[in-house]
């Protein structure tokens, strides 16, 4: 009968949609197995998240205020974590596996001499928790099962759907002491790159560019097709490589993973490290001149021909559909 803690992660006020999907994953579990979800949100400010934790699942949700919480500091987020995980002892910890979580979910486990498994992308509970999570870049799954006391689970963003239950949540405010004396490192500034684009990791459907645009200038080519779909453009790491494109629209192993409902890749081969961070995407459709290109083997709709005149007009006929 496991208690699931979900840490319900905001940037800038903004809740990041992996801890709602994490909160109705979790929510499922308990439902099968007995239980309960508790919500747990660090913020500045005043952030009701109270009934959209209901909604999605939250049996209750722990709210800590404090001017520290304004942006992601390590020392001090994982000081809250911990005092509230050795208050309340939950079995299982969630935190996805977003930049903020890929730093705070290992010190956290680090911290309090726990499990931490990452990347988890399938979760069931059998006399402790079941976590399926991808290796070998995505070849083949692993199932790794943890006994621990509690036990810290990264979750991939996109990995479960956020679905609403309709329910309401126990608001319970915690304030956990923060030692700021204590804390070695300090965050005085925080850059945000590409402001007001759709974020890569978050986006419904993105649109890729590869090799095959030949060059920096076509780069814009993918950016409006992006822009037709209200979609997120990404990139295979060749063209980051070659400087055409920012690393942070790089998709892949050493990329961001992805995993929207539709994921465009226009001139790309397929490369086993790129499919590592896309081929879990609902619906893949691939763009490539190379009818042999590996791409189609792992999308569901390939258009073999000259990206030059396919995006062009796909941008065209998608911007008419949705005016
Ligand atoms: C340790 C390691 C980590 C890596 N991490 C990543 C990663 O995170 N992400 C990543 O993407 N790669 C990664 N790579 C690199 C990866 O192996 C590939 O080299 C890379 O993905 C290839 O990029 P590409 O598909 O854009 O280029 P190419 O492989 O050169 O493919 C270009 C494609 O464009 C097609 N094309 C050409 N012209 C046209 C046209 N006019 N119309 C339509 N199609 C056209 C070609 O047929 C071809 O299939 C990694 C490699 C290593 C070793």
């Amino acid at each position: 009968m496991p208690n699931i803690a979900v840490f319900i992660e905001q940037r800038a006020g903004q809740i990041k949609k992996v801890a709602w999907q994490m909160t109705t994953a979790a929510r499922q579990l308990v439902d099968a197995e007995g239980g309960e979800v508790w919500g747990v949100h660090l913020h500045a400010s005043d952030c009701d998240v109270t009934s959209e934790a209901g909604k999605h699942g939250a049996h209750k949700i722990f709210t800590a205020e404090a001017p520290q919480f304004a942006r992601y500091d390590s020392e001090l987020w994982t000081q809250a974590l911990a005092a509230f995980i050795q208050e309340h002892q939950p079995d299982i910890v969630l935190v996805g596996s977003t930049a903020l979580g890929k730093d705070l979910a290992p010190r956290l486990a680090a911290r309090l001499d726990c499990a931490c498994i990452s990347d988890a992308v399938g979760l069931t509970w059998q006399d402790g928790v079941v976590v399926k999570r991808p290796v070998f870049a995505g070849k083949c799954f692993a199932e790794v099962t943890s006994t621990a006391a509690t036990t810290i689970v990264g979750i991939r963003p996109n990995a479960f759907a956020q679905e609403e239950t309709g329910g309401e949540a126990e608001a319970a405010p915690f304030g956990p002491t923060l030692d700021d004396g204590a804390a070695r490192a300090r965050v005085t500034a925080e850059e945000t790159a590409a402001a007001g684009k759709v974020s890569l990791t978050e986006a419904e459907v993105v649109v890729s560019g590869g090799r095959g645009i030949k060059g920096p200038e076509n780069y814009p080519m993918i950016e409006k097709l992006a822009e037709a779909f209200g979609a997120a453009a990404g990139a295979s790491r060749a063209i980051v490589d070659a400087g055409w494109v920012d690393y942070s629209h790089q998709v892949g192993q050493t990329g961001k993973t992805v995993a929207p409902n539709l994921y465009v890749a226009c001139g790309i081969s397929g490369a086993i490290q790129h499919l590592a961070g896309m081929s879990s995407s609902k619906c893949i459709v691939a763009i490539n001149k190379d009818e042999n290109a590996p791409i189609f083997k792992v999308a569901d709709y390939g258009i073999a021909g000259d990206l030059f005149e396919i995006v062009p007009a796909l941008t065209e006929a998608i911007a008419e559909v949705r005016g």
